[in-house]
């Protein structure tokens, strides 16, 4: 499954819950909501990104 699919979880126990209608702030991306399995906080994330974020809140990742 690729990182920008609906669903996908990465290493970090980030979840991706979709794209948004948000443009991102790289180059042609967009932003996808992530939640963290670990602690339930969401927030958003380029799709480029999403393999390798971190939770902002408990895993020390930025925002
Ligand atoms: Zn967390």
């Amino acid at each position: 499954m690729g990182s920008v699919e609906q669903g996908f979880v990465n290493r970090n126990q980030q979840r991706n819950n979709g794209r948004t209608q948000i443009p991102g702030t790289d180059n042609q991306q967009w932003f996808y909501e992530m939640e963290c399995l670990g602690c339930g906080h969401k927030y958003y994330a380029n799709g480029s990104d999403i393999w390798q974020r971190k939770c902002p809140k408990c895993q020390g990742g930025r925002t």
